[in-house]
């Protein structure tokens, strides 16, 4: 073979520690190496030029380059090895830097040391075996799990780059918590006349197959081809056909709280959701329904079947987009705010509800226990939020929320008073520090201060809300009408569905992306991607920017037909297998599978982590290019040289 060994100084970060001169001089006695020289800046234009024009003018076929981390320049080195028409495995690039200069106070160990390192990476050149890139055909169309506006923009982008989508929702509508919200910060924009039009087209777009009433219920294959299982529950109302005349909610006997309302009005065992649902059609709530058949018999168009069942359909697709979003925390889990018990102390998506026109209320701020009018109410920030009993993290959203429901209560109700306690106010965001100051100065009173309990005054039926100012440092005792309280935001993810698409979760259960600043929409699993508030709290503008993100990764998978995928895999010695399944237990991707009594590792899956290898207890199993032989041989050029 015929090694080039090329030492970056980058600058004095390697030159300033290791003497790169006495490294090429002592590199070029190690066996198979017809070059070396030393450069400034390896990656820079000229650097990449000298590369390549050794390359040709030497005749190598083997080229090791000494710099910083592969992570950084692998890519950029392995790219001109190629160009000069070069398999990039027989390219070596080793880090004297990370790893060496930046580490080491003494010179001269750090130049042995970088003499060490470069005899090891033309040891696992020379054992390099040249492998083509693994191409896998892919489906090109995209299942999108959840119908909030996270996954409604993903599917809308996919759908208008051409990319068929299958959307998925578990209750009978899309539009997720947005619909039910009144106005939103920072601009006080409806959110509904922001919503439905999207709802509407997404719906209408021939390229995106909405199933509601639907969950996941089994994955198959790997990225490019999925095979997904689909739970389809009964509507009992037939989609095409019903006019919404709403004789059938008439007649229907049974009443339980309305979801949409979150219990501050009643639908019946048919309802529609809420005006603007999408598909825009009745749903039968079988949980209830009594099947007495008296909507049967009023329907003009016979659109009603209570008999219709659950069913199972099939889909294939090339990637999975997940978007279940989030719920509140439970407020009943802190019982001294007497959230559940107490009927005037309401959450924040309830006051929600109250704020909007087409809500339980219509729009007017009353008392939801008397119907009396409100004319003073105080917010409680931070509830469960940064509290190590309940959830340790901010959830970001709710100082926003609670000055826009202070600004919309005190616009709203002439004369009225708003308290907002709170720990801190954080405002990070476009235009988000500008109207927490509007609201203060709209009349808001901002008290820095945890409440300790809330109760009801017998005597004149007010709240009480009790607590501490800790800027004026005394307590409090704040009459109320209303009492809104803002909980922090919890993953609407369940382990079921995490372990179904085999992605990890963080200790709260969000999903967990990669990297959290390079890769910030991928899951450790090739081609299941995550987007909104199922990764974290978020606002409306944050959820769609990751939702267009994950539809752009989507298509970048997609869209060429095929995949490219690294070659460096798991490979099988099948005359030591013994079939133990210790490798299949320890594949974090499920690669592996005992085919016949001998390990198979599927190509499309494996991501050459290397786990296998390790656990194998006959060294039946290994990476390409990292084969034990390889290795060993590495080991030995490290202690042997100089
Ligand atoms: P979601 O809206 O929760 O949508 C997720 C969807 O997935 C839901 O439809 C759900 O039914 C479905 N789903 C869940 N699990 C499954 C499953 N297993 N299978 C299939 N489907 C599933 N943000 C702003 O920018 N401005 C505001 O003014 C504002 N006001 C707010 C006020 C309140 C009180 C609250 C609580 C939040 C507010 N927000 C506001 C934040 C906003 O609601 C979120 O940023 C946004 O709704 C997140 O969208 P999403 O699609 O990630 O989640
Ligand atoms: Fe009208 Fe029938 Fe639809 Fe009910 S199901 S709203 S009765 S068309
Ligand atoms: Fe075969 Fe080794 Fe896997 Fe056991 S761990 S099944 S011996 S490859
Ligand atoms: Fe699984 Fe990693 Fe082994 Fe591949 S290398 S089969 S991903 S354990």
């Amino acid at each position: 073979m015929r090694v080039g060994v090329f030492v970056c100084n980058c600058g004095v970060n390697i030159a300033g520690v290791v003497n790169v001169k006495k490294v090429v001089e002592e590199v070029k006695k190690i066996p198979g190496v017809v070059h070396a020289e030393e450069y400034i800046y390896l990656c820079s234009q000229p650097g990449q030029e000298l590369i390549a024009r050794a390359i040709r003018e030497k005749n190598l076929d083997g080229v090791v380059v000494a710099a910083c981390t592969p992570s950084l320049h692998y890519d950029t080195f392995s790219r001109i090895v190629e160009t000069a028409g070069l398999s990039k495995y027989r390219f070596e690039m080793v880090s004297i830097r990370e790893l060496d200069s930046w580490v080491h106070l003494d010179k001269a160990l750090a130049t042995e040391k970088a003499v060490r390192l470069i005899a090891g990476a033309v040891a696992k050149l020379r054992g390099n075996r040249v492998y083509e890139p693994i191409r896998i055909e892919v489906v090109k169309k995209v299942l999108v799990i959840g119908g909030g506006i996270a996954g409604i923009t993903a599917a809308l982008s996919l759908a208008k780059m051409g990319i068929p989508v299958v959307l998925i929702e578990k209750s009978p509508s899309i539009g997720g918590k947005m619909a039910m919200l009144h106005e939103t910060f920072p601009t006080l924009d409806c959110a509904q006349c922001i919503l439905t039009p999207l709802m509407a087209e997404v719906s209408r777009h021939p390229l995106v197959k909405i199933y509601t009433l639907t969950e996941l219920d089994g994955v198959e294959g790997h990225v490019g081809r999925f095979r997904v299982k689909l739970r389809v529950k009964p509507r009992g109302v037939k989609i095409g056909d019903c006019r919404l005349c709403g004789f059938c909610e008439r007649v229907c006997p049974v009443e339980v709280p309305s979801e949409f309302n979150r219990g501050l009005s009643k639908r019946k065992a048919i309802y529609i959701p809420f005006a603007q649902a999408v598909p825009s059609a009745y749903v039968v709530d079988f949980d209830h329904c009594t099947k007495c058949g008296r909507c049967i018999r009023v329907c003009p168009v016979k659109a009603i079947d209570l008999e219709q069942r659950e069913e199972v359909v099939e889909e294939e697709v090339g990637a999975i987009i997940l978007a279940t979003g989030y719920e509140l925390y439970p407020a009943e889990k802190i019982p001294e705010y007497g959230y559940g018990s107490i009927r005037d102390v309401v959450d924040s998506l309830q006051f929600e509800r109250i704020l909007d026109v087409q809500g339980p209320t219509k729009g007017e701020i009353k008392r939801p226990s008397d119907g009396k009018p409100v004319r003073r109410i105080v917010f409680i920030q931070c509830v469960g939020s940064r509290d190590v009993n309940h959830l340790p993290y901010c959830s970001k959203i709710c100082c926003m929320y609670t000055a826009k429901h202070a600004l919309l209560f005190l616009e709203r109700v002439p004369g009225s008073e708003a308290y907002v306690f709170y720990i801190d106010v954080r405002t990070g965001g476009k235009g988000f520090e500008e109207f927490y100051k509007r609201v203060q100065e709209e009349g808001a009173v901002y008290i820095k201060g945890r409440v300790s309990r809330i109760y009801r005054d017998g005597s004149t039926g007010d709240l009480v809300v009790e607590g501490y100012d800790l800027l004026d440092n005394r307590e409090l005792a704040l009459r109320a009408d209303l009492v809104v309280l803002a909980p922090g935001m919890v993953s609407s993810l369940n382990r079921k569905l995490a372990e179904l698409l085999k992605i990890p979760v963080d200790q709260y259960m969000f999903a967990s992306e990669v990297h959290p600043k390079l890769r910030p929409v991928e899951t450790p699993t090739p081609g299941v991607l995550i987007a909104g508030t199922v990764q974290g709290p978020k606002d409306i503008p944050e959820t769609i920017a990751q939702a267009a993100s994950a539809a752009a990764k989507a298509a970048e998978l997609l869209l060429r037909g095929f995949i490219e995928k690294e070659p460096i895999i798991a490979e099988v010695d099948k005359e030591k297998c013994n079939g133990c399944r210790i490798c299949v237990t320890t594949c974090p991707y499920g690669a592996i599978e005992i085919v016949e009594g001998k390990a198979v590792v599927n190509e499309a899956i494996c991501e050459g982590c290397g786990a296998c290898e390790a656990a194998c207890p006959v060294g039946a199993i290994h990476l390409r290019n990292y084969r034990e032989d390889q290795l060993l041989e590495v080991v030995k050029s490290v202690l042997e040289v100089g």
